[in-house]
């Protein structure tokens, strides 16, 4: 049962030491018994106290993984209704439905589809996760695509009203703990009996929030821990409403048996390709755990990929690149040096730039924590005394004897410290704008 604020601070250990982020144990009692904190930000409970906050601790809604290879995808686990509040955790899982009665080429285009689709941005690979695999009718061929899926790399969705084919598609990938779909009012004992053999997570399916919720705590009272949440709802409207009402009884009355992700099919709410790209966008932000696609088309996959990595970086803090020196279009020792600052978007928008330009360079990534080369400038984070020492102990004296180093324009008024650092380099002042880089290195370097 959960507990209230008070009484979980009873068990702190009232050091008021302010290492959890907040400044006393009473604010940090508080934020866990909310869901917006962990118990393991604080390092001084006792083991005591550990096991007995460990259920008032656990996040209002389960972390659940589907799969156990490498291609397996954590969902759930989130503490807040808005992501402006904290952060969202774990990504939507995406991934798309094969059913056994699609032809060999279409589950192979699938697949491919599955295997290709992989998108770099802001040094992540983005891609699907998921292959859910539905029976027809066909239990040997549902087994067959099943393998197939699970070689192929995916966390897999095993969707079938029959028990035999199940079991029989678990004896073969069983030991990835599939998701096993799904358990209803007429199922509830047999599909708990065989998640169990199988030691699989299992969805739980109804046509309302309220019957889910029951059948949910059926399942936890027989012990089942890893359950996935799914209503009938083919309406946008009303899967919202769903999607809503879920989060909200989760995290707002920390209710249990709606304390886990859900799993939302757009496969059969739209009949076409933008529709259903909507549609998925839609429950990207509220509040889907997985979703399953009708197919793994680019032009429909790329934005919701974005779309997932928008709303899933923490808004509070700068997506970083590591502070490095790195080499862009093979450069060697007669190659000009660039520097900028390491918040994500300015290292890629820079060093796609230089790429574009074929001019061989050294460019070198300072830590400001995130922050843009202006506002680290004000921050005095990309200043001359920092840059200086920086570029004395990078190790970049060894790899360029040209000893040229470019600054962005923004941070022109640091070029007479710049100097004074660094008496034996050249510091030359490159454009304001990132799309001006290559022709000046083009004009200056090549
Ligand atoms: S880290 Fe622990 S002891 Fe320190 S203020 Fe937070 S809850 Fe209290």
């Amino acid at each position: 049962m959960a507990l209230s604020g008070i009484q979980i601070f009873k068990m702190m250990p009232k050091k008021n030491c302010g290492e959890c982020g907040v400044p006393t144990c009473l604010a940090f009692a508080m934020n866990l018994a909310g869901g917006k904190a962990e118990l393991a930000q604080c390092p001084y409970v006792s083991d005591d106290a550990k096991e007995k906050l460990a259920s008032a601790s656990a996040p209002p809604i389960r972390t659940v993984q589907i799969g156990a290879n490498a291609g397996a995808v954590k969902v759930g686990g989130e503490t807040v209704l808005y992501r402006h509040e904290k952060t969202f955790n774990n990504p939507t899982g995406l991934g798309c439905l094969i059913s056994t009665s699609e032809t060999d080429d279409s589950v192979d285009a699938k697949l491919k589809a599955f295997k290709e689709l992989r998108y770099e941005r802001v040094g992540l690979t983005l891609k699907p996760e998921l292959v859910a695999v539905k029976d027809e009718g066909a239990a040997d061929r549902f087994k067959a695509i099943a393998k197939k899926a699970d070689e192929a790399g995916a966390a897999v969705v095993l969707i079938s009203d029959n028990l035999d084919a199940l079991k029989s598609a678990l004896s073969e990938i069983g030991k990835n703990k599939p998701l096993l779909y799904a358990a209803t009012e007429g199922n509830l004992d047999s599909m708990s009996d065989l998640a169990k053999e199988f030691d699989c997570p299992l969805a739980v399916k109804a046509a309302k929030v309220g019957q889910v919720a029951k059948l949910a705590a059926k399942l936890i009272a027989k012990g089942h821990k890893d359950l996935v949440l799914s209503t009938d709802n083919l309406s946008l409207a009303e899967q919202l409403r769903d999607q809503v009402m879920i989060r909200r009884l989760a995290l707002e009355n920390l209710y249990r048996p709606l304390g886990f992700p859900t799993i939302v099919f757009p496969c059969a709410m739209a009949d076409n390709p933008i529709d259903e790209t909507i549609v998925a966008g839609t429950f990207i932000s509220k509040y889907a755990g997985i979703q399953i696609l009708s197919d793994l088309k680019g032009e429909v996959v790329f934005p919701l990929l974005l779309q997932r990595l928008n709303i899933y970086t923490d808004p509070q803090r700068p997506m970083t690149t590591e502070q490095g020196i790195y080499p862009v279009n093979n450069p060697d020792e007669k190659s000009p040096v660039l520097i900028t600052s390491n918040f994500s978007l300015t290292y890629f928008i820079v060093s796609g730039e230089i790429e574009a330009s074929r001019v061989p360079s050294w460019l070198l990534v300072l830590n400001t924590d995130g922050l843009s080369v202006l506002t680290a400038w004000a921050a005095g984070k990309f200043v001359g005394d920092v840059i200086g020492p920086f570029v004395k102990k990078c190790g970049i004296e060894d790899k360029s004897k040209l000893k040229k180093l470019v600054i962005p324009g923004a941070a022109a008024i640091i070029s007479g410290d710049l100097e004074e650092e660094l008496p034996d380099w050249e510091i030359a002042i490159g454009p304001r704008e990132g799309a001006h880089i290559p022709a000046y290195l083009r004009q200056n370097f090549a």
